[in-house]
Parts: structure tokens; sequence; C-alpha cells
């Protein structure tokens, strides 16, 4: 089977790490940062309460439980886990046409998710953000500002529980420097795009008369 131009990456971290920051600058970047293929990011749908300056249908698709049950029962997700409490799942529409138009889907969801996406598309390539020390994803946290104490507590204790699977990832950024980090973020994604049976796919007319 020919594999799609596009490739479909799993970025996972535990919140403070910086993923959506490295995520969107690589968005924002992508020419300058040698990437072959234009990326998107997938937006997932999610049954929790949109936070300030969130945009239905930009960040997330905000459902209800009962939205989201009917589109479980009706297979409409790739995946979908609860996590801390709350529904999310990534759609199958639009990921795979958007591979084989030759874009890069970059999916931001929880080890879950990446567990049962890679269960059935052994292709996906995994990413994990690890911050680089815990007293300096501690100090993040609380230089978000707001959060109480116990909030504090309680997310360092699921950033610990979600770092636990960081090993079941293809790959490993330890973001101890914002630039550094997104350069090998990028090196990772361009690197995927090279392969030989890509460049089939992308240059099949020039190949054909090289070899
Ligand atoms: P938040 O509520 O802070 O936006 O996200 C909480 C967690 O849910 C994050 O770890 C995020 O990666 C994960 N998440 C977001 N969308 C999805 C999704 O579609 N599927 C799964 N499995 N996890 C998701």
């Amino acid at each position: 089977m020919v594999q799609p131009l596009g490739n479909l990456f799993i970025v996972a971290a535990p919140s403070g790490a910086g993923k959506s920051s490295l995520i969107n600058a690589l968005l924002e970047s992508a020419p300058e940062q040698g990437l072959l293929n234009p990326p998107e990011l997938s937006v997932s749908h999610t049954t929790r309460a949109p936070r300030e300056g969130e945009v239905n249908g930009v960040h997330y698709n905000f459902v209800t439980v009962e939205e989201f049950k009917l589109m479980i029962q009706q297979d409409a997700f790739y995946e979908y886990a609860e996590v801390f409490g709350n529904y999310y799942g990534t759609s199958k529409a639009a990921i795979s046409d958007k591979l084989d138009l030759g874009i890069d889907v970059f999916l931001d969801i929880d080890w879950q998710g990446a567990r049962q996406i890679k269960a059935v598309s052994p292709d996906v390539i995994s990413i994990f953000i690890l911050p680089p020390s815990i007293a300096i994803l501690e100090e993040r946290l609380v230089g978000r500002g707001k959060d109480s104490t116990e909030v504090i507590a309680k997310r360092m204790s699921q950033a610990k529980s979600e770092m636990s699977h960081a090993g079941e990832f293809d790959y490993i950024l330890i973001n101890d420097n914002f630039d550094e980090t997104l350069k090998r973020f990028s090196c990772i994604v361009v690197d995927k795009s090279l392969t030989a049976e890509k460049q089939r796919t992308r240059n099949a007319a020039l190949l054909e008369t090289l070899y």
C-alpha cells in the first residue's frame, strides 16, 4: 500500500512542559524550519468547559457528554479517552484526507490516545516533551499565577503520572531551551518527510528519470 505523503505526529507532554508553544512555533515557522510538508494541528472534541480565550472550532470542538457519547456510538473517533474527568477525542474526519494531500497532522493528545493510535496506525510518529526538571516544571505552573497550592499540587501529580509514560514514545525532547528544542522538534518532522518512500511519492516523475 502506498503511504500517504503527509505524516501523522502525536505530541504529548505534561502541562507546563511547553508543548503548545512548541507546536504553535513550529506551525508558524514551518518554511524557515525547513519543513517540506505544510503542517496542521488537529482540533479535538472535548466535553470540558472552554477556558477564557478558547474558541470553539479553533482550540477544541466543545460538545456535551451526550453529543460525545453519540459520536462514540457512531464510531466517529480515531481515539478517545477520559482525561482528568472529561472526555477528549480525535475524530476520524479529515485526518486521512489531509495526510493524502501531503499535510503533516499533529495530534496534541495524552498517552492513552497515543497508545490507541499506535495500535491501529503503526506509522504514526510519537514525541514526548519533558521539562528539564521537576523543580522547573513546578516553577512554570506556579508562574502561571492564579492557581491555589492545592491545584498546583494536583497538577504536579497529574504531570508525574503523564510523564511516567514518556518511555512508550518514539522520541523524547527535553525542553531546556525553547529555540534549541524547536530546532530538534523540526529535525524530527523534516527527517520523517525525507524517507525514500515519501520521496518516491512526492517526486515520482523526477525519480523515474534518475534511477
Ligand atoms: P486540556 O484540558 O489542558 O486542554 O488537555 C488535557 C489533556 O488532554 C492534555 O494532556 C491533552 O493532550 C489531552 N487531550 C487533548 N485532546 C485530546 C484528544 O483528542 N484525545 C486524547 N486522548 N487526549 C487529548
